[in-house]
């Protein structure tokens, strides 16, 4: 039995109030490989005080006094890239290889936010009367907490927590159950980097217990959040009796459309990047691929090629690019939605099944899947998967596709490849979603925006456009 995990609070380490813990497993053979202080509004409570106490000096030091310790903390997760990757890797899954990936996107958020932390500039703007200056300032706006899912437990928050303590927040924060212990890691990091107490904090255990906390303490006046649209809605119900701040990434039902003049073999990657990285278990997942159905037969067999030569396994192994669904209810819900589309007539182009042979037998391992003879009435069509399973519909013409793909209440990221210029640009335009990938499955990069349209979201991480979530605009009238 490995020792447990404390919360870190105002620069300590503590054991959470109700003594409780809880064991992290490794959804590739369910052994144990750490435990949790399982924490609850009480721990909570504590953070969010300290938080609120550092925030006094925080928001008023220096932006290159914030920056350093974010450059600090930049290098402190390069050096410990490959540990923190082996964390990622055993508590939820995903190949080492995305793993060490993921974490060098931490460090670059860090860094980014370490360079944008000098440049929150403020405006003047010239009076309609001689006798006024008036002058913008920007400020930060308080204590942030941050909420962070299980599918990419460092980089989700390092891009939620960097630019909050570049402007001068300070952060209380609670990552998922399911994967907390690299988020402790990176928590050691940031203590040997300096920061001040108090002003990151963490707290783990009991999601809804802390998020009542978080919701109700008028401490608190920016939640920030990524995770299921369900959890989403809660969080903004319970924010909008004191109307807090609020960021939201949520659920994703990505369309993937394959245009007859599109370089097969490329969409082939992309798609294979965006459905089965992570295995498909990313809110940017393409849920629906849409190909001309004069295309369809020499495209599918191209991927069923591709997938006969993809090694599912413990991500830990090298050459496995497919691991483990993250636990059993994740499971039961991607093999729910492959059984519903068979029986409303769907076909399996490839595998449709739960691998339980000799080294599946002790992990949530599920076959890539291919399903073909899609219709509307199937949960896949409109229901997010999270899971490595992909439905082909076929489609006539641009106009009939883009109304396909834009008739889904998400809107987080789509996808398009064609060779035709005029058609990438009218798509692009055409697509009612926050990111849009032409020619290109994999469009994340630390200083573009990311954020959905409709019920995938609202506000941007990313980028410059991160800081404004984290600030106030106050508008100064002097009379001279
Ligand atoms: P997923 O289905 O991906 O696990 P969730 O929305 O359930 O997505 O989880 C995302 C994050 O939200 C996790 O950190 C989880 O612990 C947290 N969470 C779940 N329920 C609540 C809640 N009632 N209040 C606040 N946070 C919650």
């Amino acid at each position: 039995m490995t020792d447990s995990k404390k919360m870190y609070i105002n620069g300590e380490w503590i054991e959470a109030e109700s003594g409780e813990t809880l064991e992290i497993t490794n959804p590739a053979n369910g052994e144990v490989v750490g435990t949790i202080s399982y924490g609850d509004a009480r721990d909570a409570n504590k953070a969010i005080a300290a938080a609120h106490e550092a925030f006094k000096s925080w928001s008023q030091a220096a932006a290159r006094e914030r920056s350093k310790y974010l450059y600090n903390l930049y290098e402190l997760v390069r050096k410990n890239r490959d540990e923190l990757a082996g964390l990622i890797s055993a508590e939820m899954g995903k190949p080492l290889g995305e793993a060490k990936f993921e974490v060098l996107g931490a460090a670059d958020n860090f860094m980014w936010y370490a360079e944008e932390a000098k440049r929150v500039y403020g405006e003047t703007v010239p009076s309609s009367t001689p006798n006024k200056r008036l002058m913008v300032m920007k400020q930060p706006v308080g204590v942030v907490a941050a909420i962070t899912p299980w599918n990419f437990p460092v980089n989700m928050v390092a891009r939620k927590i960097a630019p909050a303590l570049a402007v001068g927040c300070t952060v209380v924060l609670k990552p998922a159950e399911k994967a907390p212990l690299s988020t402790i890691r990176m928590f050691e990091l940031i203590e040997e980097a300096g920061f001040p107490k108090g002003v990151a904090n963490l707290v783990t255990g009991d999601a809804s217990s802390i998020g009542k906390e978080i919701v109700d303490n008028p401490k608190v006046a920016k939640i920030t959040f990524t995770g299921s649209t369900r959890v989403g809605k809660l969080l903004m119900e319970g924010a909008a009796a004191q109307v807090k701040r609020i960021s939201m990434e949520l659920g994703g039902h990505a369309p993937f459309i394959v245009f007859e003049d599109a370089d097969l073999d490329a969409a082939v990657k992309g798609l294979f990047e965006s459905k089965y990285r992570n295995a498909g278990q990313m809110c940017i997942c393409t849920n629906r691929l849409y190909v001309h159905e004069s295309i369809v037969e020499a495209f599918t067999a191209k991927l069923v090629e591709r997938l006969q030569n993809t090694k599912v396994g413990d991500g830990r192994v090298k050459g496995v690019e497919i691991g483990p669904l993250v636990d059993e209810a994740a499971l039961t819900s991607v093999l729910g939605q492959i059984e519903d589309a068979k029986e409303k007539g769907g076909g399996i182009a490839f595998g449709g099944n739960r691998l339980t042979e000799g080294e599946y037998n002790k992990g949530f391992f599920i076959e890539p899947t291919v399903i073909t003879d899609v219709t509307p009435e199937m949960n896949i069509y409109s229901q997010e998967t999270f899971g490595p399973v992909v439905p082909i519909i076929p489609f006539q013409d641009e106009a009939s596709v883009l109304e396909m793909a834009n008739d889904s209440i998400y809107g987080l990221a789509a996808y398009v490849y064609t060779q035709n210029n005029a058609r990438c640009f009218r798509m692009a335009e055409g697509l009612e979603y926050g990111i849009v990938g032409v020619n290109d499955g994999s469009p994340t990069q630390t200083q573009a925006p990311f954020g959905g349209y409709k019920q995938s979201g609202i506000g941007r991480e990313g980028g410059h456009y991160a800081l404004d979530g984290f600030l106030e605009t106050k508008f100064v009238s002097f009379g001279v």
